[in-house]
């Protein structure tokens, strides 16, 4: 099972995920084991992806 990593916004922590990508596909919100918010976006690495409509 792949693991990911998610950058709790509120608190800048990187949490480690393990998921399937069936489980991920689903979008289920994660929960920050540090400050309890489920403000997380996935983390790649040092470069942290946005979604966004802005750019092209
Ligand atoms: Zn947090």
């Amino acid at each position: 099972m792949p693991t990911y990593e998610y950058l709790c916004r509120d608190c800048g922590k990187i949490t480690e995920v393990r998921e399937s990508l069936a489980e991920k596909e689903k979008g289920l919100g994660h929960t920050c084991p540090s400050c309890g918010s489920n403000n997380m976006i996935q983390y790649f690495g040092n470069t942290i992806v946005i979604a966004s409509t802005h750019l092209h």
